[in-house]
Formats: structure tokens, sequence, C-alpha cells
């Protein structure tokens, strides 16, 4: 299958849950869905056809039917791709599926029953005891996310203030790929930790949704778990690898009803499905393989899915059917889907040494830590051989490293006891003694304190130190140590045993694929007959080959119909979209062409600009950040001192005293008019006024109580308002002169 060295494609499983109590009540008809579970078949029974028509088959990697068991999954289908994980490689399993059908039971499952525990939980025992198990020189450092994608907003479920949150942002780096900004990691020691950061975000989940079960089938959850190894290689250094592991319980595949709506509802009803038709966009475009352009960035679910469709990571794929006859063209579209993912190629690797790895930064924070510690123990294990008179001496060369360092942290601790039994020995002696002067006692006394809180300081430092750098220490898990493993030897030899098998049924299943295929291809060879009786037996066996032939013609061409009506349906729902969002686009452009003056307008698109990582168009600033400081633009040198710049020559007329033109400014001396205001005489101007208005017309009212207060009462007295604006022009220059 695979094209060259290191691609390998997805792995494609079918789980079919059983009929729920509602469909078995609903008739005889029964499930519409036959396993062949030896041969990995599916075979979908169309309920509304006649009986002659072929049922459709499809082949996968592995099927489970209703009896399955979430362990069998796992066993199966997962455990080599976490054990991939384990080795540094990235890796994916995403559930795909209508809602209902058994996504989040096939993730989750009910993690409190051991028989019904999902892909997670049992994810998450696998790689505790691996590291529980591996050799004692490894250096594991696992950490936790959790989010969902609702409405294209990337949401963080383990951010307790999750409900208020803002959306996260979506960044790429040439590092770690895209990954998600400010996204919380919780570093986990133990099952019982991850299952306690895996049970917070579910609650986040729950509380965040009014109704949880729209919700749940409207929203993709993501859970990351990030492995991180150091092992010393062949040269002797420790060298890190880093496996990332998504487990992703997608949105319901079912079409979501989008007609009838407008605004705000719109833009939601589009955006409900648009990481799950981008996905889908996504596989048919690498399932082609002749497609140059792969939509990744059409959403935010094939963003940060890039790497496992196509990229450097494994994946495996459960799609997930339901039984039911009424779902039949849902379980169809499933399986199609499902069947085009079978044709991605991915090309894992092992992260090796990455410039990213967190356990890098814990080795050297708790390397500093231990060095500072030590320096202190030394310290005071010097000091006590003074105090005892013994000199510096070690006798290192018995002690190991560990005993060593044991034995200073010993002396430390004695160190420090018997400096606090002399103080406090000294204190009593201090105040026994009864010849000593009161001052000088009192003097000693607080030297002594002094000295005591000085040690109890440096104890507590000390103390501050060793806890941080147990707390740091406590976080890398060290294999073979750190968690305890309840399993025996007995447990152990079975868990294998059932690896074995999973393996073996694995095998034998793509032996029996490929024997069914190489059946078709030997009876084409056997056309060698000798007498006529073989001759019969051998068109015969032709022609029952070109019946099977025809059969299979005939279910492409069903096959080929089915998929044009799906297209056809899809385009006309897509183009009643879009018919709504050119009404919406129309009315908009209604307000802005009749209500927004052209130039703001203008000056508003000049500002806009898009922004494809948050798929947006954003303002730009009026002043572009790097030149702020250096807004203020220097003067230039022809109008120093000056307002503005002038000429040499105008200079030299302005200090001969010449013309005014060469003047920049007070060009004209006017004197200010200081008669000061007098509310007086206005006030019997306006009881002029009221008298005359009452025979002027109204419009006439509003010019003359725009009357300035400089006006001379002389003006107001007249009656037309025209006439005492006039006046009011003329009068002001004369008053101001
Ligand atoms: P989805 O997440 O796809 O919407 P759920 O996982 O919530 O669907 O499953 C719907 C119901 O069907 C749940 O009550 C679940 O317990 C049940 N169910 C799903 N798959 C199985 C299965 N394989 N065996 C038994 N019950 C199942
Ligand atoms: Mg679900």
């Amino acid at each position: 299958m695979s094209k060259n060295k290191s691609s390998e494609s997805v792995k494609v499983v079918v789980r079919c849950r059983p009929l729920n109590r509602k469909e078995e009540s609903n008739g005889p008809a029964g499930g519409i869905i036959q396993m062949d579970v030896r041969l990995g078949q599916v075979i979908l029974r169309n309920p509304r056809a006649p009986v002659s028509e072929p049922q459709k088959t499809f082949t996968f990697d592995a099927v489970y039917d209703a009896n399955s068991k979430q362990r069998d999954l796992y066993d199966e289908s997962v455990r080599p791709l976490i054990d991939s994980v384990l080795a540094g490689i990235n890796g994916t399993i995403f559930a795909y599926g209508q809602t209902g059908t058994g996504k989040t039971y096939t993730m989750q499952g009910a993690w409190m029953d051991p028989e019904k525990r999902g892909v997670i939980p049992n994810a998450f025992d696998h790689i505790f005891t691996h590291i529980s198990r591996s050799q004692s020189d490894r250096q594991y450092l696992v950490r936790a996310s959790y989010l969902e994608i609702y409405l294209e907003e990337v949401r963080d479920l383990l951010d307790p203030n999750h409900g208020n949150a803002r959306a996260l942002e979506l960044r790429e780096s040439p590092e770690s790929g895209v990954y998600v900004r400010d996204l919380t990691s919780c570093v986990c020691k133990s099952i019982k930790e991850i299952e306690e950061v895996m049970n917070m975000g579910n609650q986040a989940r729950a509380v965040g949704a009014t109704d949880m079960n729209e919700h749940s089938s409207r929203s993709h959850a993501l859970f990351l778990i990030t492995v991180e190894c150091s092992q010393p290689g062949p040269d002797g250094r420790k060298h890190i690898r880093v496996g990332r592991l998504n487990l992703v319980d997608l949105a319901g595949s079912e079409r979501q009803a989008k007609t009838g709506v407008q605004g705000e509802r719109l833009k939601e009803a589009a955006k409900i499905n648009l990481s799950l038709s981008a996905l889908g966009n996504v596989i048919s475009a690498l399932a082609d393989g002749r497609s140059s352009h792969v939509p990744y960035r059409d959403s935010k679910l094939t963003r940060l899915l890039q790497d496992s469709l196509g990229g450097n990571a494994k994946t495996v794929m459960v799609a997930t059917l339901g039984p039911a006859p009424q779902h039949y063209d849902e379980t169809l579209t499933t399986l199609r889907y499902a069947n085009r993912a079978k044709n991605i190629q991915n090309q894992p690797r092992v992260n090796e040494d990455p410039k990213d790895a967190l356990l890098r930064e814990f080795q050297r924070e708790i390397a500093r830590l231990r060095a500072q510690l030590n320096h202190r123990k030394w310290r005071s294990k010097q000091k006590k051989e003074q105090v005892d008179g013994e000199g510096w001496e070690r006798d290192g060369d018995e002690e190991t490293e560990g005993e060593e360092e044991e034995g200073v942290e010993k002396e430390a601790e004695e160190y420090v006891k018997l400096e606090e039994q002399r103080l406090e020995m000294e204190t009593e002696a201090i105040r026994g003694d009864q010849f000593m002067l009161a001052e000088e006692k009192q003097r000693l006394l607080g030297e002594r304190e002094r000295m005591m809180g000085d040690l109890r300081k440096e104890q507590e430092a000390t103390e501050q130190l060793t806890a941080k750098y147990k707390a740091m220490e406590s976080k890398l898990l060290v294999g073979g140590k750190n968690i305890i493993d309840h399993t025996n030897e007995q447990q152990k030899m079975l868990e294998m045993k059932r690896h074995e098998i999973a393996e073996q049924s694995r095998s034998e299943r793509e032996i029996q694929q490929q024997v069914l295929v190489q059946d078709e291809e030997t009876l084409e060879l056997r056309e060698t007959f000798t007498s006529l009786q073989q001759e019969v037996e051998a068109k015969t066996k032709k022609l029952k080959k070109y019946l099977k032939l025809y059969a299979k013609l005939q279910c492409i061409k069903a096959e080929i119909k089915d998929v044009n009506d799906e297209h056809v349906r899809s385009r006309q729902e897509l183009e009643q979209t879009q018919n709504e969002l050119t009404r919406e686009l129309k009315f908009k452009y209604l307000i802005i062409e009749n209500f927004i003056p052209p130039e703001e307008k203008n000056k508003i698109m000049n500002r806009l600009t898009f922004d494809p990582e948050e798929d947006q168009w954003k303002f730009q600033s009026l002043v572009p950040a790097e030149s702020k400081s250096s807004q203020m633009k220097k003067r230039p040198t022809s109008a120093v001192g000056y307002k503005r710049p002038i000429s040499q020559y105008a200079r030299v007329a302005i200090a001969m005293g010449a013309h005014s033109r060469y003047r920049a400014e007070n060009i004209m001396f006017l004197e200010l008019d200081m008669t000061p205001p007098n509310t007086a005489s206005l006030a019997v101007a306006e009881l002029n006024q009221s008298h005359s208005l009452d025979n002027s017309p109204t419009k006439d009212r509003g010019v003359r109580k725009s009357r300035s207060w400089c006006q001379t009462p002389k003006s107001i007295t007249s009656s037309s308002s025209n006439v005492s604006l006039a006046a009011c022009h003329t009068a002001t220059p004369m008053a101001a002169q």
C-alpha cells in the first residue's frame, strides 16, 4: 500500500453500535448493516430498494460489530498507534459519524467501568504502564490539554474561566507546526491526575452548553497528550523524543438545517459544520492525490489536524455507524467518507530532539536547583567542620555520589541543629551571668537573636529551594519507578498474549483480503483446456465471472448515481445559503450607500485589511506602530524660531520693518474690544424683539437667537432679524477698531 518507505496510509476502521430500544420498538425491520469481521467488510442494505438490487460492500482495515468490546478495538487498532507515540511519533485518532452512533462512547466510554472504558482512558493506562515498565535510564514528561472547537472558535476546556474566556488563536511554527496559542497544558504524573484533567474538561464542556446534546453534536473535542522521553543514545548524550497524540471526538456528521434563518443565526448556521465540510474537502483532495491544493486553511479543525492528514503523523479513523434503516443515507455517506480516507498517505517520522521540548528545560532547571541546593549544603557542612575543628577533608573515594549527597544533607541538618543549640546555650549563659553589665548583656543578647534569625532565614530559604526542587523533579517520571505497578507477572503475560492474538487476527484479515483479490486473478490464468468438457467448464466459469463483473458494474453505476444525487443535494443547499448571504449583502450595501458618506466609506475601506490567521477584517491603526515614537516631524531649518518657514529675503525685509506682506503673523494690529458684556441691555433688546416677534414668521427665531453678546444695543433694537444681523456684521469690526 505504501508509496515510499516512510509513508503509510491512514488506517480506517468501522464500528456499528447495537440497535437501541427505540429503534428495536420501531419494527421488525432489523439493522441494515452486516459485518464480516474476518474479512473486514461492511455490507449495507438499502431498505427502500427492491430485493434484487445488489447490496453495497466496503472493505476496511478492521470492522467492529455490535458485539465488539471496547478492549477489542483498542488492542487491535489503537495500541500500535499509542506505541508509536511512545516512540516519538505523532498520532491521531478521530471518531467520525452521525450523532448518536457512538463516537463519544468509543473515545471516552464509561470510564468508571473497566469493560466500557473508551480509547482515551485506555490510552492513559497504556502510556503510564509503559513508563512504569521502561528502563530506569529513561525520563518522561507527560502533558495534557483539552480544547473544543465550537462555531469556528477554539476554546480551552481546562481554563477555569472557560465560560467567559475569549477564543484562542491558532499559530504556526516551523518546529511544532500548527498550535494553539495560550492553551493550558497540565503536567500529569499519574493515571489519576490525567483522568482528573479529562473530567475537568468534560465538566467545562457540559457547563458551557445549555443544551448538551445540541452542543456536543456541533462541537469538536480534542484531547491532546504530549509524551516526551529522554534516553541516553549511543553517543552517551541524552536524546529527547516527543510524540504528540490527538484524540478527537468530532461533531455529528449529519447535515444541519440551514434554511430559513437570517442575520446572526445565518452566520452561525454557516459556521456550524464548516470544519466538518472542510475536513471532507481535505480528505477528498488528499485521497484524490491529483489536486495540488489541499484546503487546510479553510477551517480551524483542518488546520489543527494538518499533520494528521497527509503529514507527519500516524492516523486512525474510527467511523461509527447506527444500524437503523431510517438513517440509511447518513450511514452510506459515512461509509463513503471512510472509504475515501483510506487512500490518504502520511509520512510519520520520529521527532528527535526538537527545540521546543519542555523536558530539556525541566532537566536544566532541575540541575540548576540541585547545584544551588548542594552549594548551600556544602557551605553548612564546611561551617560545621570548622565548628567541630576537624578541618576540610573528604573521604569521598569510598562513597558513591548518592551516599555522599545524603551524608552532606545529614551533616547540614546536624550543623543547623548544633548551631541552634549553641546559640540557645550562649543566650542562657548570658542571661544567667550576674557580673555582666546590663548594657553589655543587652548587646550580646541582641547579637545572639540576630544570629538565630539569620540561621532560621537561611534554613527557610533552603527548605523552599528543596521544596521547589522536589516539586520540579517529581514532575519527571523515571522509567521503572514513580508509578506503582499493580500488575504481576501473570497479568503481564496475559496482556502480552492478548496483544499477540490481536496482532494475529489483524494479519489474518490482511491475508484474507489479499487472497480474495488473488482469487479473481487466478481465474483468468486457468484458460488452457484439453477437452470439450473442460472448455464448457472454463466458459461457464468465465460467464460467472462476467456475471460477477456485471453485478460490480451495476454496483458502481448505482454508486455513481448516489454520489451524483448527493452532490446535487449539497449543491442545492449551498445555493440556498449563497442566496441568503447575497440577500444579506445587498441589505448591507443598501445601508452603506444610503447612509454612509462616500468619503467616509473610502476612509474606512482604505484602513481595512484582512487577517487570514483570524479570518477577520481588521482596522489598521492610524499611526503605524513603529513610527509612533517618531511621530513629531522635525522643524525645517528655515523655520527655527518662527511659526512657519520664512525665506532669507523675507527675514531681512521684516528686520528692516518693510511692507507687512513679509510678516508671517500679526499682519494687522487690532486692539481687543474691552467693553464688558451688558446683560441688562441684552434683556431690554430681547424684550423689544419679543414684541416684534409676535408678527414675524417663526423661522426667523433661530437667526435672531444666534446673536453675539458683543453687539451694540443700537443694532439689536432694529425690528427685522436680517437688519440686526447686518448690523452685527458692521458693528463688530467697528467696535473692535
Ligand atoms: P455520539 O457521540 O456519536 O453522538 P454516543 O457515544 O453519545 O454517540 O452514543 C449514543 C448512545 O449509544 C449512548 O447511550 C451510548 O452508550 C450508546 N452506544 C454507542 N455505541 C455503543 C456500543 N458500541 N455499544 C453499546 N452502546 C453504545
Ligand atoms: Mg458525542
